[in-house]
């Protein structure tokens, strides 16, 4: 047997949960197992011991390597993750204790890019070499692939788009005013119906079910929507992706979310083609998919 025909460890290091896979040279899971996520250093503990009972789990089968994903910032080249405020770690040394513990040579990297990365190879973006993945769920952030290849920051970021000021009036977490995740998140939709409403929903797919009957729920919808159509105008005109993806949550909303989406997008697009506008096909597995294809190949085409 050939390395490259081994099994891929990868893992997922969410807010809430760690999703880890044992996945096959053709993209099939043969084994996973889920782990709430503990906060702060910790976190690296039970990464370590998910992979350890996947790997018990297949005794004497070739295991090419290991890809874990992240959120916050990555320092690839360090192998260290460098800050998660939503986890609360710190240079989290990751890839020297991990790959000492499963005995295989592991890569790490954020998890939106790796959402990017999946889409772009086998999701909704085969096909372009031009996208942007947008996942929408607590937050709102990006990956941007341009040319093929994964643009980041001087510090291995990835875009910052939640925070980008779309409107005036409504506050954000983050202390300034308008951004465009205070609006447009799924979080947000669901907060902003309830206040506006005075009814209680679990989340945005909730008030995504009451668009038919309800008008506070259409006025909220809408603000996202022209929001969402905002900020990828402006992305739009400083990169002109062929593709706009959007991930987490709110792409379950489909058709009832593209289809105004794109109206607005298109009355914002004068200058420049208006990108069109998919939802993920590869949905909350994403982010574990483009950590099987780190472990296999370090993103190398997307260098
Ligand atoms: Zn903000």
């Amino acid at each position: 047997m050939e390395p490259e025909d081994g099994l891929a460890l990868a893992v997922d290091v969410g807010g809430t949960t760690i999703k880890a896979e044992l996945v096959d040279p053709r993209g099939r899971v043969v084994a996973s197992e889920r782990r709430p996520t503990p906060h702060g250093e910790r976190a690296r503990d039970a990464v370590a011991e998910v992979g350890r009972t996947l790997l018990g789990q297949r005794p004497g089968t070739v295991v090419v390597g290991a890809g874990v994903v992240v959120p916050g910032l990555v320092d690839r080249e360090a192998g260290i993750a460098t800050y998660s405020t939503n986890i609360g770690w710190r240079d989290l040394e990751l890839v020297r204790a991990l790959g000492a513990e499963w005995r295989l040579p592991v890569r790490i990297a954020n998890d939106v890019a790796s959402g990017g990365v999946a889409e772009l190879r086998i999701g909704a973006g085969v096909g372009t070499r031009n996208l942007v993945f947008v996942p929408v769920g607590t937050g709102i952030a990006a990956s941007i692939v341009s040319g093929g290849h994964l643009l980041t920051g001087q510090h291995g970021e990835t875009a910052e788009i939640g925070h980008l000021a779309v409107r005036n009036g409504v506050p954000c977490a983050c202390g300034r005013d308008g951004c465009l995740e205070a609006i447009a998140s799924a979080a947000a939709i669901a907060r902003r119906y309830t206040a506006l409403s005075g009814k209680h929903v679990t989340g945005a797919h909730e008030v995504a079910a009451r668009l038919d009957v309800d008008a506070v729920a259409q006025q909220v919808w809408q603000d996202a929507v022209e929001a969402l159509a905002e900020a990828f105008g402006v992305l739009a005109l400083v990169l002109a992706p062929s593709l706009v993806v959007i991930g987490g949550g709110l792409s379950r909303a489909g058709e009832l979310l593209l289809d105004p989406l794109r109206v607005a997008l298109a009355r914002r697009t004068t200058l420049v083609p208006p990108p069109d506008v998919s939802v993920s096909a590869l949905g909350e597995r994403a982010g574990v998919i483009g950590a099987s294809l780190l472990a296999r190949d370090g993103w190398a085409a997307e260098s």
